[in-house]
């Protein structure tokens, strides 16, 4: 597993995933047809990934991470992100990602 400097990759487990695609269908109200290639309506979800700010510059030491999740068409891999934070998946007091209610 890929290890990031002061985390942990995650593995999303189930009730992760459960809560995910809850949070996704949410917020997705328009059409699920993929704009680049427009053959598929089926969409996967990803894992999160962890996009830096860019600092001018430098190498970003210190510099805020915004974790993302990918949503990847299944046809021709078009990545859709949302903000894991926004979306309600990450925690932004822990950086924990959120478990489904049972
Ligand atoms: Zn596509």
């Amino acid at each position: 597993m890929a290890q990031s400097q002061g985390g942990q990759a995650v593995n999303l487990n189930d009730s992760q995933r459960k809560l995910i695609l809850e949070k996704v269908k949410n917020v997705w109200k328009g059409k699920r047809d993929c704009p680049i290639c427009i053959e598929s309506t089926v969409w996967w979800i990803g894992n999160l990934v962890e996009v830096k700010e860019y600092n001018e510059g430098n190498r970003c030491p210190g510099a805020a991470i915004t974790p993302l999740l990918q949503v990847q068409c299944d046809k021709c891999g078009h990545v859709v992100l949302f903000n894991a934070i926004s979306l309600g998946v990450v925690d932004p007091e822990t950086g924990k990602v959120k478990e489904a209610k049972p």
